[in-house]
This record gives structure tokens, sequence and C-alpha cells, in this order.
């Protein structure tokens, strides 16, 4: 199965580098990357020490809803490409331990699907669980529980 692995919104990721509010209703906090563990969730990139970032809550689902949780991310505050690639980005194999797990349609979490895997295991559990027809959708996150990235069906 292809994946299609994306970072968040490029119109979004724009509205927070505007200045906009996040999903706590606050504007981001502005800062510079320091050590070498920083990931911009819209280009799945790593901020390189130095370079200015925003951290803010995100909320990785259209609505709010029983299964929509907020939590904290860093986005570069200076433009960046949209990460749209079959592959996850190479550096994912250090997110070990990751969660990953299936939603469906409703934005619901598929349970079954939760697991706590190595990072180099992401990609086929991607495809085990998006093999589930009652899985629309997989998040991956970092074991802080830190939002990190949406796959689908490529
Ligand atoms: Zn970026």
């Amino acid at each position: 199965m292809q994946l299609l692995v994306q970072g968040i919104p490029t119109d979004h990721a724009d509205h927070l580098r505007r200045g906009g509010l996040d999903a706590n209703h606050q504007p981001p906090v502005r800062t510079v990357a320091e050590g070498g563990r920083n990931p911009c969730r819209h280009c799945l990139g790593l901020i390189a020490p130095g370079e200015p970032m925003l951290v803010l809550a995100y909320r990785p689902f259209a609505a709010a809803q029983p299964y929509a949780e907020i939590g904290p991310v860093f986005v570069h505050a200076d433009a960046c490409p949209r990460y749209r690639d079959a592959a996850l980005p190479a550096w994912f194999a250090h997110l070990t331990p990751a969660l990953i797990r299936g939603y469906d349609a409703r934005d619901w979490i598929v349970y079954p699907t939760g697991a706590v895997v190595a990072g180099p295991e992401l990609a086929d559990r991607a495809r085990t669980i998006l093999g589930d027809p009652a899985v629309a959708y997989v998040h991956v996150r970092s074991q802080f529980n830190c939002y990190q990235a949406r796959i689908e069906r490529g």
C-alpha cells in the first residue's frame, strides 16, 4: 500500500506565522531552536539550532470533539514547504518509541489500532492500520504524545 505522509496544512502554518491564535486561543510563542530535536510539523524537517521557531498548541482535527487532543508543536517561524510524500522523513527512525493509531471518518480513535512502536517500524505499522477499512487516517506521535504527522492511503 502506498502511503501519503503530510505535514500540517500550509494555510494554518501561515495563519500562525502571522500571529494568528493557536488551538488554546493564544498567540504562538516565538523562540529560537536549541538542540537538534525540534521538528517542524509543516515541512517535517528538524529546525536547526539557532533558527527562529514558533511553539504553539495544535489540534490536528478540523473541529473540536471528544477525541480532538490538543498539544504542543513546533513550526519554522519562516516559510517552509509543506511535507507531502509517500515516505516518512528519515529522522522518524529516531522517534523511538513512537505512538501510532488510526482514526475513523468521525475523527474518533479506532482503539485496536493503537500501538507503541520503534521509529523504523512506523511505515509498516501505518500500512497495517490503514488496511482496516474502518480507519480513515493515522496519526504518529512522539513518546511524549506530541503530534508529529498524519498518514493517509496514497
Ligand atoms: Zn518547516
